[in-house]
């Protein structure tokens, strides 16, 4: 039967990394790219007697992610054992939360920004396209890192014991593009809620993916092959394409579907047998006898009182107050830091889509020809604000304010300093307009002729003439009406 009338279902456990300043049980720093075992002490390395202590910011940080994604937290949750010997997890067992976790329920919304345009099934008035419910999301600690070099293997226990928060999906997740949504979204949201960076180039946000096929919506679910620790949202949508046209084959030639875990290898684009049957794998969970279980009311609470904006709910927020386009919205709320410029940038600002359309054609534009980041933009947002200001006020005109944009940006100058140093000022008064105006008519009889003859719009070409003669500073509004006179 052909492939597309199959019924794909797909659930992810996806792992991130909290942005706490240490680990999840001991005091160590939480950092990256530093030297191999310079962020170790006994507890993670698990030195026996070692005991381990609750990282209390990355309990908040868990119940905060799930109270923005509409779950909710049990009273009591409690630490177990998960049993098992990997050289970088020197314990032989990972804490981890086997059937008490911090946040059960909820759901992912995915964000119509992240899908191939156009939407097949549209998205809601705030760009929400779906939502995919949540099983839990537990806290547990990540493992060391191996390096594998010829016949030897270095083992680095830096990031050790770093708190890892695994959401867990339902298996209610139908396309490779739907998964991907769902991450990017979900990363997004944990981004603005300041709870992790998400970076998966960086490991600090993976994917175990979990895929099935089945003939008919009636049928059960079929059994799932897990792909694990996939690291880039291309790599997770080109592992679901391969592995659903895969148990397709293999069922047309019906082959019975089995349950195991996969590995797949992005660089050949191919899922392949791990045949060691690792998901036989029995965890012997148990309560771990060195943690108490956690009341939770205190955090739930807390928590509660400082719920950030999602960033769907600020897009919106944006697109109703601000008067801008979904698009403009979405492009400004991509990352907090600069949905945090914009809005400073904008406050008080009598026309905020000008500051917008500046941050959108202008400063993003450079930005990213010179490859800088936004941490490093030379324009402060007052900066910004202040010269948008003298444009809307008339007192410089808009080819002006580029160049005194490009001085800002290249040396950080004030906008009023520029303006002054470049003597800008805006020709708004008719007698020296009228005066660019004659000579331009004078000049092109040829576009006047067809102005009269019905092409209204050449006269466009006119008020650019107007501005070129004026060296840039002609008010173009005035120009355009002086010119409306002229030729009536
Ligand atoms: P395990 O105990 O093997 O980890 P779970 O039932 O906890 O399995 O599910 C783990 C993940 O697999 C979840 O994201 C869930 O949505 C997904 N999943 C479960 N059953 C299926 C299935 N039949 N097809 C696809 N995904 C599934
Ligand atoms: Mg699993
Ligand atoms: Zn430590």
């Amino acid at each position: 039967m052909p492939i597309a009338d199959y019924i794909p279902t797909i659930g992810l456990e996806i792992h991130v990394h909290l942005k706490t300043k240490s680990k999840m049980f001991c005091g160590c720093a939480l950092s990256y790219g530093e030297a191999p075992n310079s962020r170790t002490c006994p507890t993670c390395l698990g030195l026996p007697g070692a005991l381990p202590v609750l990282n209390e910011e990355a309990i908040r940080m868990t119940i905060l992610t799930g109270q923005l994604l509409g779950a909710t937290t049990p009273e009591v949750c409690k630490w177990d054992r998960k049993n098992y010997f990997y050289a970088d997890m020197p314990k032989n067992y990972q804490i981890s939360q086997y059937d008490q976790p911090l946040v059960v329920g909820g759901a992912i919304p995915m964000y119509d920004q992240y899908f191939p345009k156009p939407l097949r099934d549209g998205a809601g008035e705030d760009g929400v396209v779906g939502r995919i419910p949540l099983t839990r999301i537990h806290l547990e600690e990540d493992a060391g890192k191996s390096t594998h070099f010829g016949a030897s293997s270095g083992l680095d226990f830096n990031r050790a014991g770093t708190p890892l928060m695994e959401v867990v999906t339902e298996p209610a997740i139908r396309t490779a593009d739907e998964a991907a949504a769902v991450l990017a979204s979900l990363r997004q949201i944990l981004v603005f809620a300041g709870v992790s960076d998400a970076d998966m180039e960086r490991g600090q946000m993976r994917c175990d993916v979990n895929v099935s096929v089945r003939k008919s919506a009636g049928d059960p679910l079929g059994a799932k092959v897990e792909l694990k620790n996939l690291n880039s949202v291309a790599a997770v949508r080109r592992a679901i394409v391969f592995e659903i046209e895969r148990q397709c084959g293999e069922l047309d030639c019906g082959i019975p579907q089995r349950q195991e875990t996969r590995r797949w290898d992005d660089d050949r684009g191919e899922s392949s047998d791990m045949r060691g049957k690792e998901d036989a794998h029995d965890y012997r969970d148990f309560p771990d006898p060195d943690l108490l279980p956690v009341r939770t009311g205190a955090w739930v609470a807390e928590v509660r009182g400082r719920l950030p904006e999602l960033p769907h709910a600020r897009r919106a927020r944006l697109v109703r107050d601000h008067g801008l386009t979904p698009y403009d919205a979405g492009v400004l709320t991509a990352e907090p830091a600069l949905a945090a410029y914009y809005e400073e940038a904008a406050a008080g600002a009598a026309k905020p889509k000008a500051v917008a359309n500046w941050i959108i054609n202008e400063l993003l534009g450079r930005l990213n020809e010179q490859q800088t980041p936004l941490a490093s933009n030379p324009v402060t947002s007052g900066a910004l604000r202040e010269l948008v200001g003298l444009v809307e006020a008339g007192a410089i005109s808009g080819a002006q304010a580029k160049e005194v944009f490009a001085e800002m940006f290249a040396t950080g100058a004030a906008p009023a300093a520029v303006v002054r140093e470049r003597g800008f000022t805006q020709v708004s008064d008719d007698g020296a307009l009228e005066g660019f105006v004659q000579q331009v008519l004078a000049a092109h009889p040829d576009l006047v002729e067809r102005i009269r003859a019905g092409e209204a719009k050449v006269v466009n070409v006119l008020v650019g003439q107007v501005m070129k003669a004026s060296g840039g500073r002609a008010n173009p509004k005035r120009v355009s009406e002086l010119l409306a006179r002229a030729l009536a």
